[in-house]
């Protein structure tokens, strides 16, 4: 079959199934089985496949159309213009979250400690020291197959000063560090079941129960928080967008000061942060 005539194929199946980024997602899948570009498509859009190529891109579209997630798929995503890996054990790095590195690495200089608490693919951490100069960098998280995925991205990423602890929160946490970061799970337990199946079933249910409130983890983390900051030091959490004032007000209940809220590009609340004197 020819480019364009699977490509058509893959996307009204995708479409049939009810995702939103049918073209993109086919397009995608397409790339990454041909090992081409968009322009590739384009221009050379009679190009035929291999039966090889051919049956691994319907093998994708299949995949994708069950709701399996695309950076499953691809075993890899982009985030802050970096690779990284994924795969069932983290969080797929979002969007949403380049919002929390920009904000961090407006306060970030040379030679800071940076920790970040749930680090999952390392994403968040990974970023921050690749863009920043003599930075050290800890990541903790629960999950040892998290971390086994992060110390992997923070290979390819030719990270040196990092390193990443399994630990409940702050419980194999020492030290001081000028700023620390979470990306929390933040969802409310009832609200789980609401969301997009690429989502509910396939990211680690750990990354996204918040409990009750979806609060839980912001109360916890930023009691703790204060014993690993120096004065100076800052807090940074990504919130849901309906979390602002709820995270706000725990972190001045704790002790935090000159506390702000960052809106993302959909003008929705995505990050707070506060300092620590
Ligand atoms: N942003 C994710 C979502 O909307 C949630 C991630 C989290 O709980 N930290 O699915």
């Amino acid at each position: 079959m020819q480019y364009q005539e699977i490509y058509k194929q893959g996307v009204s199946a995708l479409k049939k199934a009810g995702i939103e980024e049918a073209s993109l997602d086919a397009r995608l899948l397409l790339e990454e089985v041909c090992g081409t570009d968009r322009t590739a498509l384009y221009v050379h859009g009679e190009k035929e496949l291999t039966g090889q190529q051919e049956k691994e891109y319907l093998e994708k579209i299949r995949l994708r159309a069950e709701r399996i997630p695309l950076q499953h798929i691809l075993g890899k995503t982009e985030f802050m213009g970096l690779t990284f890996l994924v795969n069932r054990d983290v969080l797929c790095p979002r969007p949403d979250t380049e919002i929390l590195v920009e904000e961090v690495m407006k306060y970030l200089h040379d030679g800071m400690r940076i920790l970040d608490i749930g680090t999952g693919s390392g994403c968040i951490l990974l970023s921050l020291l690749h863009y920043s100069n003599d930075c050290q960098g800890v990541g903790a998280d629960i999950s040892e197959s998290a971390l086994r995925t992060a110390k992997g991205n923070a290979e390819r990423l030719s990270a040196e000063q990092v390193c990443f602890v399994e630990s409940n929160l702050f419980e194999h946490v020492e030290g001081q560090f000028e700023i620390i970061v979470s990306n929390p799970p933040y969802i409310k337990s009832s609200d789980i079941e609401d969301l997009m199946p690429e989502v509910k079933d396939h990211d680690p249910r750990s990354a996204l129960d918040g409990g009750e409130d979806g609060l839980f983890f912001y109360r916890k983390i930023t009691g703790r928080a204060k014993e690993h900051l120096p004065g100076g030091g800052m807090l940074f959490y990504e919130i849901g967008c309906e979390q602002g004032k709820a995270v706000s007000g725990i972190m001045e209940e704790q002790g935090f000061r000159d506390i702000q809220i960052v809106k993302d590009f959909s003008g929705l609340d995505r990050v707070v942060f506060g300092t620590w004197y």
